[in-house]
């Protein structure tokens, strides 16, 4: 049985643009205005969505994922006059069997959330309850992880960049038919926390003789980063210009949080120095920088 529904699924879900578009249209058939769509690699890591719609009655979450069920037909008749793009049931039990998937949900009836997680026949094997407000949040993990074939197929930056540029074009023509629809495509987003004083706050000062007061981690791990460095200097520069006159720099800590496959600490053997995928966009440390009681921000 578990093979049977292996190679329904397969064919239902094929590539990261299926995974989106049903959840996607179960979001908006959930009434939705506002859902935010995260990937990692591309998806192949994780997928996840969030929206602010209807939630999941706690009586359908049982069988939510279930082959076949779904909340919206009752009848034969309802066939005839079908208002959602959903109606057979089949994508989230089909998820399930090519992907780690949990299914956060609240509904307005609900003081808390919940999120469960489901096997890969769709069960609910675990639940907790869950801080996120009204609406569903799925995240599919490791899509394809049971078919080695499939994966391999996509461990191929080009395919990968041609299947993410296929998720931007869906996501598009959503949002040209629905102008009420606030919709976010995130892909590999870089999370920074970080500490930085504020102007004037008596801090100790580095000097150019001891300018080592920087620290910069990424994923937890400290590392030396000149190029990091250099644009929280130069972001240090351009705010206080008082104390960069005498080139002191506070203590500074930033911790940058990417998806693990998107660095390389094997470049030196003490895993100090890495290769970040991408360059660390100027423009979130900005963005960043705008809050001058630092705690910390997610860019
Ligand atoms: P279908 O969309 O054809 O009903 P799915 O497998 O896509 O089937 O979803 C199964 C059921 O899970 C839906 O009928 C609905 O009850 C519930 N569901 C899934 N996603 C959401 C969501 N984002 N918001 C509210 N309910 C959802
Ligand atoms: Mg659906």
């Amino acid at each position: 049985a578990d093979t049977v529904r292996l190679l329904s699924s397969c064919q239902v879900i094929t590539s990261v643009v299926n995974v989106v578009k049903e959840l996607l249209e179960n979001s908006l058939d959930a009434g939705a205005l506002s859902i935010d769509i995260k990937l990692e690699n591309y998806g192949f890591d994780r997928i996840e969505i969030r929206d602010n719609g209807s939630g999941i009655k706690a009586a359908d979450t049982d069988v939510m994922a279930v082959q076949h069920y779904t909340s919206k037909i009752c009848s034969h008749d309802d066939l005839e006059h079908l208002a959602t793009y959903g109606f057979r049931g089949e994508a989230l039990g089909s998820i399930c069997a090519v992907a780690e998937v949990a299914v956060t949900t609240k509904t307005s009836e609900d003081d808390v959330g919940t999120q469960y997680t489901l096997d890969l026949t769709g069960n609910v094997v675990s639940q907790k309850p869950s801080h996120l407000g009204q609406g569903t949040t799925v995240c599919a993990l490791k899509l394809f992880k049971n078919l080695p074939v499939r994966r391999q197929y996509y461990a191929n930056t080009k395919k990968c960049k041609e299947e993410l540029k296929k998720v931007q074009d869906l996501l598009m023509a959503y949002a040209i038919l629905k102008p009420e629809l606030r919709l976010t495509l995130t892909h590999n987003k870089i999370v920074i926390d970080g500490f930085f004083p504020r102007p004037g706050m008596d801090c100790s000062l580095a000097s150019s003789s001891n300018p080592d007061k920087t620290f910069i981690f990424v994923n937890d791990r400290p590392v030396h980063q000149k190029d990091i460095l250099k644009v929280v200097r130069q972001h240090f520069l351009a705010q206080y210009p008082a104390d960069s006159a005498l080139n002191r720099y506070p203590t500074m800590m930033l911790n940058i949080t990417v998806p693990a496959s998107t660095v390389d600490v094997n470049l030196t053997p003490d895993k100090t120095q890495i290769l970040l995928q991408n360059k660390v966009p100027f423009s979130i440390l900005l963005s960043f920088s705008l809050q001058t009681d630092f705690d910390s921000q997610v860019a």
